[in-house]
């Protein structure tokens, strides 16, 4: 399968869109964000720092990111097509990652970009819940997958809990790093080539688009 880069503003489906392909197509699912918080439980200097990094919304240095990529880049699954969520953020990450992927002997793949409205991302971001034992995401303001029960995972029972980085605040941080920094990748990618877009508004769209690119 074709590897793909997603790009899109916080909150704009990719996890979303991510998890359907992994379903549909056996994808490897990688989000750097979700690597950080694994790595930010642990009890070490480093695991403080990078906790600390995330509660502010601000990015995380590149040598944090790029070591745990790489790490999860050379686990053998990813032979078969992995879906990057979250990474590249700025054109310095994007440059860097062609030189690993070089070294790994892979292919940069599709770069797709998530078009989704400000409104519908600040609702997503400020009303995100997530289950704390299997990772199912749920909304409690956007109308679309309210939990039956305000605090607990419709799929398993686990309980439910807010990202320390889901609020208003930290949204508006975020979104702001998002458009100085990854914004700039549209362009990069468009020129060179590997660039398309497809509509965030609803997950049906989403993923008629994108397989529509995959059978190309
Ligand atoms: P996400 O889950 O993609 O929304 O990321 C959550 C947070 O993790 C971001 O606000 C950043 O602090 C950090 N992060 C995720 N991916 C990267 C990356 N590629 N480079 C730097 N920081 C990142």
């Amino acid at each position: 399968m074709k590897n793909i880069i997603l790009i899109a503003p916080p909150a704009a489906g990719k996890g979303t869109l991510s998890e359907m392909l992994v379903e549909k197509y056996n994808y490897v699912h990688i989000s750097t964000g979700d690597l950080l918080r694994d790595a930010a439980k642990s009890k070490t200097a480093l695991g403080e720092k990078i906790s600390n990094l995330l509660k502010t919304g601000e990015l995380v240095t590149d040598e944090i990111v790029f070591d745990l990529l790489e790490k999860r880049l050379k686990e053998p699954d990813t032979l078969n097509g992995y879906i990057l969520d979250g990474f590249p953020r700025n054109l310095e990450q994007a440059k860097k990652y062609e030189e690993m992927l070089t070294k790994l002997n892979y292919d940069l793949g599709i770069v797709v970009f998530l078009n989704t409205s400000y409104e519908t991302l600040k609702k997503r971001i400020v009303g995100r819940v997530v289950c704390q034992d299997c990772g199912s995401v749920y909304n409690t303001l956007t109308g679309v997958n309210t939990p039956k029960n305000a605090n607990l995972c419709d799929k398993c029972g686990g309980l439910l809990y807010k990202r320390s980085d889901d609020n208003e605040e930290s949204f508006k941080n975020r979104y702001e790093t998002y458009t100085l920094k990854t914004k700039p990748l549209i362009n990069y990618y468009k020129e060179k080539g590997n660039l398309f877009y497809i509509d965030g508004e609803s997950k049906e769209q989403m993923m008629m688009e994108i397989e529509g690119l995959l059978n190309d």
